[in-house]
């Protein structure tokens, strides 16, 4: 039985190893002049559906490119909401309130997090570009009318290191 206290509860080697992917693909964003966020979508083997980095400044990017929405985007156009429904999204950080819609409109049932938001709220601040919610994702699933498997935050520290100095820096 899952024990929502316990946020490491049901996580497998394979989480972590999908859940440090999505970490490194955030330092790949920002070696790309993107912010530090990044999301996998894997099927119940743990095979990567998709990935996708922070695309949020325009004009390339938009402000709705968080790498949650797009990874959960990207996977609502390659699988069926049968197959969505035994996937789990991977994030460096806890998705918003934005992306926690998006995973529920897609229909996908799990989600590994990182970064909790208020961890992520301490490290960005108010800074203009990522005015970070104070809006735990699992108070958005639920408002939702099916459940929605939550597991995090794990691997906080490492999942920390790639916002180091960034927000500070680009203000
Ligand atoms: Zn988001």
């Amino acid at each position: 039985m899952n024990t929502p206290a316990s946020p490491s509860a049901d996580l497998s080697p394979r989480d972590l190893e999908l859940l440090r992917m999505t970490i490194a693909l955030s330092e790949e964003s920002k070696a790309r002049g993107r912010h530090p966020f990044a999301a996998l979508v894997a099927n119940e083997h743990g095979e990567v559906v998709v990935s996708a980095g922070n695309n949020s400044m325009p004009p390339e990017g938009d402000p709705t490119q968080h790498a949650e929405l797009v990874a959960a985007a990207q996977a609502a156009r390659l699988l069926a909401p049968e197959a969505l429904a035994r996937c789990t999204l991977y994030t460096s950080a806890e998705p918003c309130c934005m992306c926690a819609g998006a995973i529920y409109w897609t229909n996908i049932g799990r989600v590994v997090y990182a970064l909790s938001e208020h961890a992520l709220l301490g490290l960005t601040g108010d800074h203009p570009e990522n005015p970070t919610f104070s809006l735990p994702c699992r108070e958005v699933f639920v408002r939702g009318q099916r459940p929605i498997e939550v597991i995090g935050p794990v691997l906080e520290d490492e999942a920390a290191a790639p916002h180091h100095g960034f927000w500070n820096h680009a203000r």
